[in-house]
């Protein structure tokens, strides 16, 4: 596999596609609605990139090393028509998986399986109907995204992944529970430390519940070794069978190992979660550049990255203007 390397020899192995920067949720910690309320300007059907955009983008990432897409958003099942996409995706012969809220996927599950998707990461951040509501703010319930769940579950779109955020104050009570519903079924509950992505979510370090007090709470956590390099989450066997997840990018970040690249709903590739700004890939698209113009665009974004966010975090760094979360996918 050809392969390119940034500034501190990370591959790039992983794109995560935003398809749509709109959401059926208003997550507190993530689109809060006072900012994404009904005069929020989302973007228009001609700024975003098309199915053949997206799928042409994707197969100059793989010739340079991508071997996982991640379809996000946003929430992605709200874009129109998106087993489309996965078909023409299918035929790249990658790993193809989604991250969702889970709430249309009763509708879509189906499709979405045949048309090639591998599997799904469900969010759900808690079992008890009010903290939920409390936290995403949408009139949608629990018991819609674990009928989501069931729908995923019965095509075959797993392993099944559940990210729960966890927020001071808001849901800490809710972890043992989750990870009890889900061990038995072999599906993995991971743990997300509240992060400071965007600049709208109001965030506070004095809110994060840290890595280390989720620890604390589980007990008994036996650490699985990481099955390959750039894994997000840390894995720890529990007593009782299954497996429970921490996403520390927090206190414990991981940026040594990042082969993330991100692609914006409209067509800008951003190497880092916490970044201020993207390469515009869709304007010279649209202009025509030739594959190989566009290779050399993206080769020379990722050859020269130096991201290190979560490993340099300080104060001022927090101060800066970051893409918002819901724009470039989780
Ligand atoms: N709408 C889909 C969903 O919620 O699964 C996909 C997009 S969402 C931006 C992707 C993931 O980012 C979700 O699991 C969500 O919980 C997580 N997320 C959003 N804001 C976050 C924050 N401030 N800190 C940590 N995780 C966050
Ligand atoms: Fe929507 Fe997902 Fe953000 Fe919640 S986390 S507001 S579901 S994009
Ligand atoms: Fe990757 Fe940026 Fe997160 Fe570090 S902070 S792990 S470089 S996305």
């Amino acid at each position: 596999m050809v392969g390119i390397r940034d500034t501190r020899g990370r591959p790039l192995r992983d794109l995560r596609i935003s398809v749509t920067d709109r959401c059926n949720m208003r997550c507190r910690y993530c689109m809060p609605r006072e900012v994404f309320g009904s005069d929020f300007a989302f973007l228009s059907k001609m700024d975003i990139l098309t199915y053949e955009e997206i799928d042409r983008l994707a197969g100059l990432f793989i010739s340079l090393g991508v071997e996982k897409i991640r379809l996000s958003g946003g929430e992605p099942l709200l874009r129109k028509d998106l087993p489309e996409l996965i078909s023409m995706l299918a035929l790249r012969k990658v790993e193809i998986a989604m991250t969702t809220n889970g709430v249309l996927l009763p509708r879509f599950a189906p499709a979405l399986s045949a048309a090639g998707l591998d599997r799904v990461t469900v969010s759900l951040d808690a079992l008890d109907e009010a903290t939920f509501a409390a936290m995403t703010d949408s009139g949608h319930t629990v018991a819609a995204v674990l009928a989501g769940i069931e729908a995923a579950e019965s095509v075959g779109l797993g392993p099944i992944k559940i990210n729960t955020v966890v927020k001071k104050g808001a849901n800490e009570d809710e972890l043992i529970d989750l990870v009890e519903r889900f061990s038995s079924r072999e599906i993995a509950v991971r743990f997300i430390e509240f992060m400071d992505v965007g600049t709208t979510n109001g965030w506070d370090m004095e809110d994060v519940v840290t890595a280390e007090e989720i620890r604390g709470m589980l007990a008994e956590l036996e650490p699985i070794e990481s099955q390959y390099r750039g894994e997000v989450a840390k894995r720890y066997r529990l007593p009782q069978g299954g497996e429970v997840g921490l996403i520390t990018s927090v206190t414990e970040p991981f940026c040594g190992d990042c082969s993330r690249a991100r692609l914006s709903a409209d067509g800008h590739l951003y190497t880092c979660l916490f970044a201020s700004q993207g390469l515009d890939l869709l304007t010279p698209m649209r202009e025509g550049a030739s594959d190989d113009d566009l290779l050399a665009l993206i080769e020379s974004c990722w050859i020269n990255r130096e991201d290190r966010y979560s490993e340099i975090r300080t104060e001022s760094s927090t101060a800066h203007t970051r893409v918002e979360m819901s724009f470039i996918g989780g």
